[in-house]
């Protein structure tokens, strides 16, 4: 029998992406870093095949999903494809996976496009790879939380999120580089608050999980202009390939993948420099490329980044898929309050309702916490 001595402890963050929006899936990089915001899970394993896992979801419902480790696509749905997801990938790869009771609580907010999903399945599939020593490194542990997203949950994202989540270190940004295979990951000093900066998150609120029509659009979209010009990921195009293009849509997406590439490799330039002005304008750079070429913004981001600007901020950005979630600001710890209270005005005069805003930190990637063996 188990006993609390089991018992194992994940924490394990959401990720805010820095810049390098919409670029995983066409092969570009991406500099997220994950925050201290985090889902914890208490993980317990079974001697039989049942998985059970308690959440109370961000609405306060206390919540029970059961499954078994022999779970298929389709069986379960609603939050708790998630968790089951990363079982059934484990096993379709072949790893021999027990059951478990799994307990998550969460202070990270869900659908805001801080990657909740990529905490929860990253965090199930750590715990796992470690309660059975399937001896997965970080970076298969995030492939494997991606194919459940992918596969399981039928969410198509790229490796971005899993890989920030997994490979976080405070401190730290991770550069992302999914051309090669597996995709490669380094950790980039980022340490603002040495500075006196600090990142705000604006979370608007605005659910974005009714748009995955949306994203699924942009990836069909950079498929199709990569295939018109011979290119196996987007990423791969150079400065004329829109000018190769007939078709002003595709033409628009085609100029945010060559743009965000570049401000990537301008972001690690600032980085290194610590040349926070040139990062501010990078971000806002990047905001009105995903706004007006890769047009996957909405009017409470665009309200957000713009009222923040205006509040000093040195830069601001929509951050993860877009059409609603959450937008960065990076800002002088001094105007962090002048930010929040003029932008949550802006907000209220338009009669939304008011963002939450709040500081991040880079932090760990999925760490166990206690209970290791
Ligand atoms: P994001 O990853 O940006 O938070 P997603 O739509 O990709 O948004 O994932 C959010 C979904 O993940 C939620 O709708 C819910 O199904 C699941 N989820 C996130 N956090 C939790 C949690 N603590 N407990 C249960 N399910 C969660
Ligand atoms: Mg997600």
């Amino acid at each position: 029998m188990s006993d609390s001595q089991s018992v194992r402890t994940w924490r394990v963050p959401g990720r805010v992406n820095l810049v390098g929006e919409h670029l995983d899936y066409n092969g570009g990089p991406s500099v997220p870093f994950a925050i201290d915001r985090f889902v914890t899970l208490k993980a317990r394993p079974r001697e039989d095949d049942a998985v059970n896992v308690w959440s109370t979801l961000p609405d306060g419902s206390r919540q029970k999903a059961d499954f078994t480790t022999s779970v298929q696509p389709g069986d379960v749905d609603g939050w708790a494809s998630y968790p089951a997801g990363a079982v059934w990938a484990l096993v379709q790869a072949g790893h021999p996976v027990g059951g478990l009771d799994l307990v998550l609580e969460s202070d990270l907010p869900s659908g805001a496009g801080l990657s909740s999903s990529a905490a929860l399945t990253v965090g199930v599939t750590a715990a796992l790879d470690e309660i059975a020593g399937l001896g997965l490194d970080r970076t298969a542990i995030a492939l494997s939380a991606q194919r459940a997203e992918n596969d399981f949950v039928g969410a198509p994202t790229g490796s971005m999120d899993q890989l920030a989540v997994a490979h976080g270190q405070a401190g730290h940004a991770v550069l992302t580089d999914p051309s090669t295979d597996p995709p490669g990951t380094s950790l980039v000093p980022f340490q603002i608050a040495d500075d006196g900066l600090a990142i705000v998150v604006i979370d608007t609120g605005v659910s974005h999980d009714h748009a995955t029509g949306g994203y699924a659009d942009r990836r069909r979209e950079s498929a199709e202009a990569a295939a018109l010009l011979g290119l196996e990921h987007l990423a791969q195009a150079g400065l004329d390939a829109p000018y190769k293009l007939e078709d002003e849509t595709l033409k628009a997406r085609v100029r945010h993948v060559i743009t965000e590439t570049a401000r990537v490799r301008a972001s690690l330039r600032a980085l290194t420099d610590r040349s926070w002005a040139q990062l501010g304008t990078i971000l806002t750079a990047s905001h009105e490329s995903l706004r007006d070429d890769y047009a996957v913004s909405c009017a409470e981001l665009d309200v957000a980044v713009e009222t923040a600007i205006e509040a000093g901020a040195l830069g601001a950005r929509m951050t993860g898929g877009g059409f609603g979630g959450s937008a960065i600001a990076l800002v002088e710890t001094a105007d962090v309050e002048r930010v929040r209270a003029l932008v949550g005005e802006r907000f209220e005069s338009v009669q939304w309702r008011r963002p939450a805003t709040f500081v991040v930190q880079p932090a760990d990637g999925a760490t166990l916490v206690t209970g290791q063996g």
